[in-house]
């Protein structure tokens, strides 16, 4: 039952020295065959939920290109800075819309959770966004107050210096980083809010 006979057939045209020229076939005892095939059938069923649903190979309804795209949204949308998502929505709302940018740039307000970080602060002053309200400070990278103050330094050739709130729902604010940084989407239907264990 465990023995099996290879027999290694030549290509056609290929240099009958290299062992490479030769396409080798495993001619495998039928019972053998059969147990697997019964096997692999009883296994496909619960392999779904022993396998770690990361493992995206060889598993029914699994596709490696899941795993693919999941990668190319974490680095495209997940790591980027929700200002930066946000620039990018208007931007394509414009384009919709057949608006000037710099018009809709310049009339926007933007509410964010966290204090922009100084390189959101330098790109909001140079999108000339005139109002930008805040939940809670950014002790570590703030832009506008915390670590610099780009909103309102004097920085020639950089955009417009824009007036910025902060403090408007503060509390909120920390309770919704403190929630994601428990690995958890407050946002996330309830359904699929992560279950504590
Ligand atoms: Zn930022």
């Amino acid at each position: 039952m465990r023995e099996v006979l290879i027999t290694p057939i030549p290509k056609e045209g290929k240099d009958p020295q290299l062992c490479a020229s030769y396409r080798p076939i495993v001619l495998l005892n039928l019972d053998a065959k059969l147990y697997t095939k019964i096997l692999s059938r009883r296994l496909e069923g619960v392999l779904p939920d022993l396998v770690h649903p990361d493992q995206s190979g060889f598993i029914k309804g699994r596709q490696t290109h899941d795993n693919l795209r999941r990668v190319s949204h974490l680095l495209e949308k997940a790591t980027r800075h929700a200002e930066m998502v946000a620039i990018d929505q208007v931007l394509d709302w414009c384009q919709r819309h057949s608006e000037k940018t710099t018009d809709v740039f310049e009339h926007t307000t933007l509410y964010v959770t966290v204090e922009p970080c100084i390189m959101c602060a330098a790109a909001l002053r140079l999108l000339k966004i005139p109002l930008v309200i805040y939940g809670c400070r950014n002790d570590r990278f703030g832009g506008c107050g915390s670590v610099l103050n780009i909103a309102t330094d004097y920085l020639p050739n950089t955009g417009t210096p824009f007036e910025c709130i902060g403090g408007y729902r503060a509390e909120e604010a920390v309770e919704m980083l403190k929630t994601f940084y428990k690995q958890e989407n407050p946002n996330a239907p309830k359904s699929k809010a992560r279950k504590k264990d």
